[in-house]
């Protein structure tokens, strides 16, 4: 498709006022999700306004200051090295225990990835197409990295309970396999993978194994202080050999704050990109980006000393108790249940009775002004409960019970039972925003009176004739995303 979504901007000829500016950024903003009234799930950790300002603070004291080159800002090393090693010492990491601070957990793991791929380069030429084994469940962070990186991403089955299979990625390792990933926790069920057993099968075969704590790194070890059972799942388990952690999630820091962990300086050592030719003089950088903000690494110093431990367990015990509630109602009420058995929390709902759609259940709390994101295989809502929802949880149950009620007086009477499931992953965690933006994108392809709400667009997708044509219309999606806005 060569049509354009968008009509095109151009810089103005002279400079609105400061004023103004702000006006009509302000003016803008209204449409977007209100996180502060904890209605979203997973796009914005919020912890109340006090901290928000140690944050604020914090970033637009170092917002001009450039990580690139710590040797012109030793301010920012100490925040990046002392941040690290805050964040080893709650992963069972010691003195040998090396990494970086990253933009995400998604340049987190690529960096792993990259790693892995270059130590065994070096070490293992003859493994010209080395793969890496991950279980269905782990973020497609991992085939974004295959995809940049050349490595082959193998997708393993996971257990029952949506754990990882030992036994299936045991059978799976090759000659070729050089890493194999478990999570703590994978996001869609919200359980921690079997990483001892993993870790163990990794050490007996001589490959890496990297646990993807991307969302539980900073929130897993004030659960187990808390006294709630966790599986061990870090540096203590002498097989793992690097781990993803996400400061901006359960860290609660601003955004742009993960740290890639390693169990030694020499494997980070595979991380490292140095480049000696450059007339303009030696180039040298240890992750993806070149410049980097000081303003994120420097709030998550802040955030990190302001809270201490005490303040993450006071946190973590808020959020523990919310995640209790949201069970129990869920417990009590006919139609949903929580798949699997979550170890902090991240978890999602299904439907226990096949006469109702979930996805019409998520459409009318959408109704109501909550935004989950819709799951596929199987069919269900994502939870990620933070501190922002203990203020809504009560409203979120009542909303949830009258969206159960309505979602089946609808299915009754709908002629489509049979709902197709969306027949790509990228898609099964689009948001409901970009989804309504396909079901329009889809009537200016020729359908016709398609129906708006989303739950009715899952089953249409569940249609489509093969996966290709999908990709394709996420691509499209993906440009209308990024270009600028009608007027
Ligand atoms: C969020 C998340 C990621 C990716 O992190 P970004 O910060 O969004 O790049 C990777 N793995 C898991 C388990 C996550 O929850």
């Amino acid at each position: 498709m060569s049509k354009s979504y968008s009509t095109p901007v151009s810089l103005p000829d002279a400079g609105l006022d400061r004023d103004e500016v702000f006006r009509r950024m302000a003016a803008v903003r209204d449409k977007d999700t209100r996180w502060r009234d904890g209605r979203t799930f997973s796009l914005v950790f919020y912890a109340g306004e006090e901290m928000l300002s140690v944050l604020k603070e914090a970033y637009t004291m170092f917002f001009s200051e450039n990580g690139l080159n710590p040797g012109a800002f030793p301010s920012l090393k100490k925040f990046e090295s002392e941040v690290l090693s805050m964040t080893a010492g709650l992963l069972g990491g010691d003195s040998n225990t090396a990494g970086n601070m990253t933009s995400g957990g998604t340049e987190s793991i690529l960096m792993a990835v990259k790693t892995a791929r270059q130590k065994f380069r070096a070490e293992r030429p003859d493994i010209t197409e080395p793969e890496i084994l991950v279980p269905v469940t782990a973020h497609p962070a991992f085939d974004k990295a295959g995809h940049y990186f050349d490595v082959k991403i193998r997708h393993m089955p996971v257990a029952q309970d949506y754990r990882a299979d030992v036994n299936a990625m045991r059978d799976a390792i090759t000659e070729r396999t050089i890493m194999i990933v478990g999570s703590a926790p994978q996001y869609p069920q919200g359980v921690v993978d079997p990483i001892a057993e993993l870790a163990e099968l990794a050490a007996a075969r001589g490959i890496l194994m990297h646990v993807d704590a991307c969302v539980g790194g900073m929130m897993l070890p004030f659960v187990r202080k808390l006294g709630f059972d966790v599986p061990d799942f870090d540096f203590k388990l002498p097989g793992v050999t690097s781990m993803s952690v996400d400061l901006h999630k359960y860290g609660y820091a601003a955004k742009g704050a993960s740290c890639v962990l390693y169990r030694d300086k020499d494997l980070r050592r595979h991380q490292y990109f140095v480049y000696t030719e450059w007339p303009g003089g030696i180039y040298a950088s240890p992750t993806v980006a070149g410049t980097r903000p000081g303003g994120a690494i420097a709030a998550a110093w802040a955030i990190m000393n302001y809270l201490g431990e005490e303040g993450y367990l006071g946190i973590t015990r808020t959020v523990m108790e919310t995640v209790r509630t949201v069970a129990e109602g869920v417990r009590e009420m006919d139609g949903v249940k929580i798949l699997g058995e979550p170890h902090m929390s991240v978890m999602c709902l299904a439907a226990d009775d096949p006469s109702l759609d979930i996805y019409e259940v998520g459409d009318e709390m959408s109704v109501r002004g909550w935004h989950l994101d819709r799951q596929q295989y199987p069919a269900s809502l994502h939870l990620t409960i933070n501190w922002a929802h203990s203020q809504s949880v009560e409203q979120f149950l009542s909303d949830l019970r009258e969206a159960i009620a309505k979602a089946r007086r609808f299915s009754l009477s709908k002629l489509n039972s049979q709902m197709g499931v969306l027949a790509g992953s990228a898609l099964g965690v689009l948001p409901e925003s970009m989804a309504s933006g396909i079901t329009r994108m889809f009537s200016k392809m020729g359908g016709s009176g398609l129906p708006k709400r989303s739950a009715a667009m899952y089953g249409m997708m569940g249609k489509l004739p093969n996966r290709g044509d999908l990709q394709d219309v996420v691509k499209d999606l993906l440009d209308k995303f990024t270009d600028a806005a009608k007027k």
